[in-house]
């Protein structure tokens, strides 16, 4: 990201963040887990839970989904190929870790999800590309201590995304 630097002039990274993501971020689903276990598939404890529920895409909690807009990026040191999959002079190595950046008023949190997905015109979610796990969170601040934007680190969930895709879209039609 480029930051003006000018002297006596404020940078306003928020704002040049916010207008960077405005015009070539993307859209995502972002699943916010709750404390709740789901009521539909998940035992009192919340021990037992189905992972094929549609209440709560088998998470086992209750769920919010929100449709966010973010840039992503594959870790600093990951090629990208249509697989992940990143070849090094020490062999084959599957790389999965994804970052994440959002605008500083939204509030993802470790245990979320970022579900890669692609809409229709009407917004509604046509194929789901990948589940990826918030493993870490927090806001990038200034000397002032506002905070300008949020990363987020990620690590693509080993699921079946085909089920995952039809759990989302039942879900998505009830919402
Ligand atoms: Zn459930």
């Amino acid at each position: 990201m480029r930051m003006k630097i000018n002297n006596n002039v404020d940078i306003n990274l928020r704002e040049e963040f916010n207008t960077l993501t405005d015009d070539y971020g993307y859209y995502a689903l972002l699943i916010r887990k709750s404390e709740m276990n789901c009521p539909i598939c998940s035992s009192q404890e919340g021990q037992q839970y189905s992972g094929v529920c549609p209440s709560c895409l088998g998470i086992g909690r209750r769920i919010k989904i929100e449709r966010i807009k973010l840039l992503g990026q594959q870790a600093a040191q990951v090629i990208a190929t249509p697989n992940n999959s990143v070849y090094t002079n020490v062999g084959d190595i599957y790389s999965d870790a994804k970052a994440y950046y959002v605008k500083y008023d939204i509030n993802p949190h470790v245990g979320d999800f970022i579900y890669e997905v692609s809409f229709d015109k009407f917004d509604r979610v046509v194929n789901l590309h990948g589940c990826y796990k918030i493993e870490y969170s927090e806001p990038y601040r200034m000397d002032n201590g506002r905070s300008e934007y949020k990363v987020c680190s990620t690590h693509r969930e080993n699921t079946n995304i085909t089920i995952k895709e039809g759990m989302l879209k039942e879900l998505m039609k009830r919402l």
